[in-house]
Protein backbone atom coordinates (compact mmCIF):
# COMPACT_ATOMS: atom_id res chain seq x y z
CA UNK A 1 0.00 0.00 0.00
CA UNK A 2 0.91 3.54 -1.00
CA UNK A 3 0.18 6.31 1.34
CA UNK A 4 -1.55 9.28 -0.46
CA UNK A 5 -2.32 12.76 0.93
CA UNK A 6 -5.59 14.39 -0.11
CA UNK A 7 -6.32 17.21 -0.27
CA UNK A 8 -9.79 18.05 -0.87
CA UNK A 9 -9.77 22.28 -0.87
CA UNK A 10 -12.78 24.08 -1.07
CA UNK A 11 -16.02 24.73 -2.55
CA UNK A 12 -16.67 22.21 -4.73
CA UNK A 13 -13.63 20.49 -3.65
CA UNK A 14 -14.75 18.00 -0.92
CA UNK A 15 -17.84 16.82 -3.21
CA UNK A 16 -15.72 16.33 -6.22
CA UNK A 17 -13.17 14.88 -3.84
CA UNK A 18 -15.37 12.28 -1.72
CA UNK A 19 -16.74 10.89 -5.67
CA UNK A 20 -13.49 10.13 -6.80
CA UNK A 21 -12.22 8.33 -3.16
CA UNK A 22 -15.14 6.39 -4.09
CA UNK A 23 -14.15 4.98 -7.75
CA UNK A 24 -10.77 4.67 -6.03
CA UNK A 25 -11.68 2.43 -3.00
CA UNK A 26 -14.05 0.78 -6.27
CA UNK A 27 -11.10 -0.44 -8.19
CA UNK A 28 -8.98 -1.37 -4.96
CA UNK A 29 -6.41 1.26 -5.67
CA UNK A 30 -3.47 0.22 -3.35
CA UNK A 31 -3.83 3.91 -1.32
CA UNK A 32 -3.86 4.79 2.41
CA UNK A 33 -5.61 7.91 2.45
CA UNK A 34 -4.43 10.85 4.30
CA UNK A 35 -6.89 13.83 4.66
CA UNK A 36 -5.08 17.28 4.86
CA UNK A 37 -6.57 20.95 4.39
CA UNK A 38 -5.40 23.12 2.43
CA UNK A 39 -7.15 27.00 0.50
CA UNK A 40 -9.07 29.07 2.19
CA UNK A 41 -10.89 26.31 4.33
CA UNK A 42 -7.55 25.92 5.98
CA UNK A 43 -6.73 29.81 6.44
CA UNK A 44 -9.19 29.33 8.74
CA UNK A 45 -9.07 25.82 10.77
CA UNK A 46 -5.50 26.58 10.65
CA UNK A 47 -4.69 30.01 9.90
CA UNK A 48 -2.51 28.96 6.98
CA UNK A 49 -3.54 28.62 3.47
CA UNK A 50 -1.31 25.60 3.23
CA UNK A 51 -0.53 24.38 6.68
CA UNK A 52 3.01 22.72 8.00
CA UNK A 53 0.99 19.28 8.39
CA UNK A 54 0.24 19.10 4.86
CA UNK A 55 2.91 19.74 3.09
CA UNK A 56 5.33 17.72 5.92
CA UNK A 57 1.75 14.50 4.79
CA UNK A 58 3.46 15.88 1.45
CA UNK A 59 7.26 15.47 2.21
CA UNK A 60 6.14 11.83 3.73
CA UNK A 61 3.91 10.40 1.28
CA UNK A 62 5.17 12.17 -1.79
CA UNK A 63 1.77 11.49 -3.47
CA UNK A 64 -1.27 14.13 -3.43
CA UNK A 65 -4.11 14.66 -4.89
CA UNK A 66 -5.74 17.97 -4.69
CA UNK A 67 -9.00 19.51 -5.01
CA UNK A 68 -9.49 23.23 -6.25
CA UNK A 69 -8.47 25.76 -3.60
CA UNK A 70 -9.45 29.10 -3.25
CA UNK A 71 -7.35 32.08 -3.01
CA UNK A 72 -8.64 34.58 -0.82
CA UNK A 73 -8.03 38.58 -2.97
CA UNK A 74 -6.25 40.43 -1.00
CA UNK A 75 -4.82 40.42 2.09
CA UNK A 76 -1.48 39.27 -0.57
CA UNK A 77 -1.90 35.87 -0.28
CA UNK A 78 0.68 33.78 -2.65
CA UNK A 79 -1.53 31.16 -4.48
CA UNK A 80 -1.39 27.83 -2.95
CA UNK A 81 0.37 25.99 -6.89
CA UNK A 82 2.90 28.08 -6.89
CA UNK A 83 3.95 28.24 -3.17
CA UNK A 84 3.21 24.31 -3.77
CA UNK A 85 5.65 23.96 -7.24
CA UNK A 86 8.57 26.09 -5.21
CA UNK A 87 8.34 23.75 -2.29
CA UNK A 88 8.64 20.51 -3.61
CA UNK A 89 10.47 21.92 -6.78
CA UNK A 90 7.54 20.04 -9.15
CA UNK A 91 9.59 21.06 -12.44
CA UNK A 92 6.93 18.78 -14.92
CA UNK A 93 3.78 20.06 -15.46
CA UNK A 94 2.00 17.38 -17.19
CA UNK A 95 -1.98 18.10 -19.17
CA UNK A 96 -3.25 15.12 -21.03
CA UNK A 97 -5.59 16.29 -23.38
CA UNK A 98 -8.19 14.09 -24.84
CA UNK A 99 -11.71 14.51 -25.98
CA UNK A 100 -14.24 12.84 -24.55
CA UNK A 101 -17.96 11.54 -25.52
CA UNK A 102 -20.73 13.95 -24.46
CA UNK A 103 -18.36 16.89 -24.56
CA UNK A 104 -18.81 19.79 -26.78
CA UNK A 105 -15.39 20.46 -28.81
CA UNK A 106 -14.00 21.67 -31.32
CA UNK A 107 -12.26 18.47 -32.34
CA UNK A 108 -13.09 15.28 -31.43
CA UNK A 109 -9.99 12.65 -31.58
CA UNK A 110 -7.53 14.86 -29.87
CA UNK A 111 -5.22 12.72 -27.49
CA UNK A 112 -2.03 14.35 -26.66
CA UNK A 113 0.31 15.27 -23.72
CA UNK A 114 1.75 18.74 -22.58
CA UNK A 115 4.46 18.76 -20.72
CA UNK A 116 5.82 22.19 -19.59
CA UNK A 117 8.83 23.03 -17.81
CA UNK A 118 7.32 24.71 -14.44
CA UNK A 119 10.13 26.26 -12.69
CA UNK A 120 12.41 28.04 -15.43
CA UNK A 121 11.78 30.93 -18.40
CA UNK A 122 10.36 34.11 -17.86
CA UNK A 123 8.41 33.07 -14.56
CA UNK A 124 11.64 32.44 -12.74
CA UNK A 125 10.41 36.27 -11.91
CA UNK A 126 14.08 37.84 -12.42
CA UNK A 127 12.66 41.14 -13.42
CA UNK A 128 13.73 44.81 -12.54
CA UNK A 129 12.57 48.30 -13.31
CA UNK A 130 15.68 49.76 -15.65
CA UNK A 131 14.45 52.77 -15.18
CA UNK A 132 10.97 54.70 -14.61
CA UNK A 133 9.83 53.79 -18.34
CA UNK A 134 11.93 50.54 -18.84
CA UNK A 135 11.00 47.68 -17.25
CA UNK A 136 12.55 44.06 -17.90
CA UNK A 137 12.11 40.47 -17.34
CA UNK A 138 15.36 37.85 -17.88
CA UNK A 139 14.33 34.29 -19.62
CA UNK A 140 16.83 32.04 -17.45
CA UNK A 141 17.27 28.53 -19.43
CA UNK A 142 19.63 26.19 -17.55
CA UNK A 143 20.90 22.61 -19.21
CA UNK A 144 19.54 21.22 -16.36
CA UNK A 145 16.28 22.46 -16.27
CA UNK A 146 15.43 21.88 -19.80
CA UNK A 147 17.11 18.02 -19.42
CA UNK A 148 15.36 16.88 -16.93
CA UNK A 149 12.02 18.40 -18.40
CA UNK A 150 13.02 16.17 -22.05
CA UNK A 151 13.66 13.03 -20.32
CA UNK A 152 10.25 13.38 -18.66
CA UNK A 153 8.67 13.84 -21.96
CA UNK A 154 10.42 11.25 -23.29
CA UNK A 155 10.00 8.79 -20.68
CA UNK A 156 6.24 9.20 -20.51
CA UNK A 157 5.99 8.64 -24.04
CA UNK A 158 7.85 5.51 -23.51
CA UNK A 159 5.72 4.50 -20.84
CA UNK A 160 2.23 5.15 -22.83
CA UNK A 161 3.29 3.72 -25.73
CA UNK A 162 3.30 7.12 -27.45
CA UNK A 163 5.64 7.30 -31.19
CA UNK A 164 6.87 11.15 -30.85
CA UNK A 165 7.56 13.76 -29.42
CA UNK A 166 7.27 17.21 -30.59
CA UNK A 167 9.87 20.25 -29.04
CA UNK A 168 7.84 23.26 -28.89
CA UNK A 169 10.27 26.64 -28.84
CA UNK A 170 10.98 29.70 -30.94
CA UNK A 171 14.89 29.33 -31.31
CA UNK A 172 14.60 30.65 -34.87
CA UNK A 173 14.35 34.25 -33.22
CA UNK A 174 16.14 33.43 -29.28
CA UNK A 175 18.65 31.69 -30.64
CA UNK A 176 20.52 31.19 -27.14
CA UNK A 177 17.74 30.72 -24.64
CA UNK A 178 15.54 28.58 -26.87
CA UNK A 179 18.45 27.18 -28.98
CA UNK A 180 19.66 25.74 -25.92
CA UNK A 181 16.26 24.46 -24.82
CA UNK A 182 16.08 23.02 -28.29
CA UNK A 183 19.54 21.88 -28.59
CA UNK A 184 19.60 19.96 -25.02
CA UNK A 185 15.96 18.07 -25.71
CA UNK A 186 17.18 16.88 -29.02
CA UNK A 187 20.42 15.17 -27.36
CA UNK A 188 18.11 13.84 -24.94
CA UNK A 189 15.81 12.77 -27.73
CA UNK A 190 18.76 11.07 -29.35
CA UNK A 191 18.68 8.44 -26.75
CA UNK A 192 15.11 7.25 -27.64
CA UNK A 193 15.55 5.66 -30.97
CA UNK A 194 12.35 4.16 -30.83
CA UNK A 195 10.18 7.86 -30.52
CA UNK A 196 9.94 10.34 -33.16
CA UNK A 197 11.72 13.85 -32.75
CA UNK A 198 10.38 16.47 -34.24
CA UNK A 199 10.91 20.59 -33.53
CA UNK A 200 7.59 23.02 -33.92
CA UNK A 201 8.08 26.76 -33.90
CA UNK A 202 5.46 27.95 -31.26
CA UNK A 203 3.70 30.07 -33.71
CA UNK A 204 3.24 27.63 -35.86
CA UNK A 205 2.52 25.23 -33.24
CA UNK A 206 -0.18 26.92 -32.21
CA UNK A 207 -1.65 27.47 -35.84
CA UNK A 208 -1.27 23.46 -36.29
CA UNK A 209 -2.96 22.85 -32.90
CA UNK A 210 -6.45 24.23 -34.04
CA UNK A 211 -6.29 23.18 -37.74
CA UNK A 212 -4.48 19.50 -37.22
CA UNK A 213 -3.95 18.50 -33.43
CA UNK A 214 -4.54 14.76 -34.27
CA UNK A 215 -0.81 15.03 -35.55
CA UNK A 216 0.57 15.34 -32.02
CA UNK A 217 1.15 12.98 -29.50
CA UNK A 218 3.54 14.34 -26.62
CA UNK A 219 4.68 18.19 -26.61
CA UNK A 220 7.23 19.31 -24.50
CA UNK A 221 8.07 22.97 -23.78
CA UNK A 222 9.27 25.76 -22.23
CA UNK A 223 6.81 27.20 -19.28
CA UNK A 224 5.98 30.17 -20.83
CA UNK A 225 4.75 28.03 -24.39
CA UNK A 226 3.33 25.56 -22.08
CA UNK A 227 1.28 27.55 -20.20
CA UNK A 228 -0.48 29.35 -23.32
CA UNK A 229 -0.75 25.93 -25.31
CA UNK A 230 -1.99 23.57 -22.09
CA UNK A 231 -5.15 25.96 -21.97
CA UNK A 232 -5.20 26.43 -25.74
CA UNK A 233 -5.76 22.57 -25.56
CA UNK A 234 -8.04 22.18 -23.39
CA UNK A 235 -10.18 24.75 -25.20
CA UNK A 236 -9.73 22.37 -28.14
CA UNK A 237 -11.13 19.78 -26.22
CA UNK A 238 -13.96 21.26 -23.78
CA UNK A 239 -12.25 23.92 -21.67
CA UNK A 240 -10.90 23.87 -18.35
CA UNK A 241 -13.75 21.88 -16.57
CA UNK A 242 -12.97 18.33 -18.18
CA UNK A 243 -9.12 18.27 -18.38
CA UNK A 244 -7.10 16.85 -15.64
CA UNK A 245 -3.28 18.27 -14.55
CA UNK A 246 -0.32 17.13 -12.55
CA UNK A 247 2.99 18.97 -11.13
CA UNK A 248 5.86 16.42 -10.60
CA UNK A 249 9.04 16.42 -9.32
CA UNK A 250 11.46 14.31 -7.78
CA UNK A 251 10.15 15.13 -4.31
CA UNK A 252 6.84 14.69 -4.84
CA UNK A 253 3.74 14.15 -7.26
CA UNK A 254 0.78 16.44 -7.04
CA UNK A 255 -2.49 15.48 -9.15
CA UNK A 256 -5.26 18.18 -9.35
CA UNK A 257 -8.15 18.95 -11.34
CA UNK A 258 -7.13 22.33 -13.94
CA UNK A 259 -10.65 24.23 -12.92
CA UNK A 260 -11.32 26.48 -10.09
CA UNK A 261 -13.50 26.08 -6.39
CA UNK A 262 -16.91 26.92 -8.56
CA UNK A 263 -18.05 28.28 -5.40
CA UNK A 264 -21.20 29.29 -7.74
CA UNK A 265 -22.18 25.24 -7.34
CA UNK A 266 -20.69 24.53 -3.83
CA UNK A 267 -22.45 22.57 -1.84
CA UNK A 268 -25.83 21.92 -4.26
CA UNK A 269 -24.53 18.31 -5.82
CA UNK A 270 -23.92 19.74 -9.21
CA UNK A 271 -20.33 19.52 -9.73
CA UNK A 272 -18.58 17.07 -12.19
CA UNK A 273 -16.31 15.17 -11.40
CA UNK A 274 -14.68 14.31 -14.54
CA UNK A 275 -11.47 16.69 -14.05
CA UNK A 276 -10.39 15.73 -11.07
CA UNK A 277 -10.90 11.63 -11.52
CA UNK A 278 -9.06 11.80 -15.16
CA UNK A 279 -6.09 13.47 -12.42
CA UNK A 280 -7.10 10.03 -10.41
CA UNK A 281 -6.51 8.23 -13.50
CA UNK A 282 -3.15 10.21 -14.01
CA UNK A 283 -1.91 9.55 -10.70
CA UNK A 284 -2.70 5.78 -10.99
CA UNK A 285 -0.57 5.43 -14.20
CA UNK A 286 2.04 7.32 -12.17
CA UNK A 287 2.29 4.48 -9.87
CA UNK A 288 1.82 1.76 -12.56
CA UNK A 289 -1.33 0.97 -12.02
CA UNK A 290 -2.40 1.01 -15.77
CA UNK A 291 -4.92 -1.75 -15.31
CA UNK A 292 -7.15 0.04 -13.08
CA UNK A 293 -6.56 3.57 -14.84
CA UNK A 294 -7.57 1.98 -17.96
CA UNK A 295 -10.73 0.34 -16.07
CA UNK A 296 -11.53 4.01 -14.91
CA UNK A 297 -11.18 5.52 -17.96
CA UNK A 298 -13.15 3.01 -19.65
CA UNK A 299 -16.13 3.39 -17.10
CA UNK A 300 -15.71 7.30 -17.41
CA UNK A 301 -16.17 7.45 -21.07
CA UNK A 302 -19.18 5.30 -20.79
CA UNK A 303 -20.69 7.20 -18.46
CA UNK A 304 -20.40 10.54 -20.35
CA UNK A 305 -21.52 8.63 -23.67
CA UNK A 306 -24.83 8.30 -21.54
CA UNK A 307 -26.31 11.79 -22.03
CA UNK A 308 -28.98 10.49 -18.79
CA UNK A 309 -25.82 10.02 -16.90
CA UNK A 310 -23.79 13.44 -17.42
CA UNK A 311 -24.03 16.60 -14.98
CA UNK A 312 -25.79 19.38 -16.00
CA UNK A 313 -22.21 21.45 -17.53
CA UNK A 314 -22.94 19.26 -19.97
CA UNK A 315 -25.90 19.29 -20.42
CA UNK A 316 -27.00 16.20 -18.43
CA UNK A 317 -29.20 15.70 -15.79
CA UNK A 318 -27.27 13.68 -13.60
CA UNK A 319 -25.66 14.91 -10.01
CA UNK A 320 -22.42 14.63 -8.44
CA UNK A 321 -23.53 11.76 -6.71
CA UNK A 322 -25.46 10.42 -9.81
CA UNK A 323 -22.67 10.65 -12.16
CA UNK A 324 -20.19 8.50 -10.37
CA UNK A 325 -22.81 5.93 -9.52
CA UNK A 326 -22.68 5.68 -13.70
CA UNK A 327 -19.06 5.44 -13.49
CA UNK A 328 -19.31 2.41 -10.63
CA UNK A 329 -21.97 0.63 -12.03
CA UNK A 330 -20.03 0.58 -15.72
CA UNK A 331 -17.19 -0.59 -13.62
CA UNK A 332 -18.81 -3.89 -12.44
P1 LIG B 1 -13.95 28.15 -11.67
O1 LIG B 1 -13.23 27.14 -12.49
O2 LIG B 1 -14.10 27.83 -10.22
O3 LIG B 1 -15.42 28.37 -12.26
C1 LIG B 1 -15.70 28.85 -13.57
C2 LIG B 1 -17.07 28.30 -14.03
O4 LIG B 1 -16.95 26.91 -14.31
C3 LIG B 1 -18.17 28.42 -12.97
O5 LIG B 1 -19.38 28.72 -13.58
C4 LIG B 1 -18.21 27.03 -12.34
O6 LIG B 1 -19.49 26.70 -11.82
C5 LIG B 1 -17.83 26.13 -13.52
N1 LIG B 1 -17.15 24.92 -13.07
C6 LIG B 1 -15.86 24.81 -12.65
N2 LIG B 1 -15.58 23.55 -12.32
C7 LIG B 1 -16.71 22.84 -12.53
C8 LIG B 1 -17.06 21.47 -12.35
N3 LIG B 1 -16.18 20.57 -11.90
N4 LIG B 1 -18.33 21.08 -12.65
C9 LIG B 1 -19.22 21.95 -13.13
N5 LIG B 1 -18.96 23.26 -13.32
C10 LIG B 1 -17.71 23.70 -13.02
O7 LIG B 1 -13.20 29.53 -11.88
P2 LIG B 1 -13.35 30.91 -11.07
O8 LIG B 1 -14.79 31.16 -10.75
O9 LIG B 1 -12.60 31.89 -11.86
O10 LIG B 1 -12.56 30.69 -9.71
C11 LIG B 1 -13.15 30.37 -8.46
C12 LIG B 1 -12.06 30.19 -7.42
O11 LIG B 1 -11.23 29.08 -7.77
C13 LIG B 1 -11.11 31.39 -7.28
O12 LIG B 1 -10.90 31.62 -5.90
C14 LIG B 1 -9.82 30.94 -7.92
O13 LIG B 1 -8.70 31.51 -7.29
C15 LIG B 1 -9.85 29.46 -7.65
N6 LIG B 1 -9.08 28.63 -8.65
C16 LIG B 1 -8.37 27.58 -8.15
C17 LIG B 1 -7.68 26.75 -9.02
C18 LIG B 1 -6.92 25.58 -8.44
O14 LIG B 1 -6.95 25.35 -7.25
N7 LIG B 1 -6.24 24.81 -9.27
C19 LIG B 1 -7.72 26.98 -10.40
C20 LIG B 1 -8.46 28.06 -10.89
C21 LIG B 1 -9.15 28.89 -9.99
Amino acid sequence: MMQLTVIPGDGIGQEIMTQVLRVLKHVNAPFEYEEHAAGESALITHQSLLPQTTVDSINKTKLAIKGPTTTPVGGGHKSINVTMRQKFDLYANVRPVRSLPGVQCVCSDVNLTIVRENTEDLYAGIERMVDDDTAESIKRITRKGSERIARYAYELAQKTGRSQVAIVHKANIMKMSDGLFLKVAQEVGAKYPNIATRDVIVDNACMQLVTRPQQFDVIVTENLYGDILSDLCAGLVGGLGVVPGANIGEKAAIFEAVHGSAPDIAGQNKANPTALLQSAVMMLQHVNEQTKADAIMKALIAALSDVNARTGDLGGKGTTVSFTDAIIQKLG
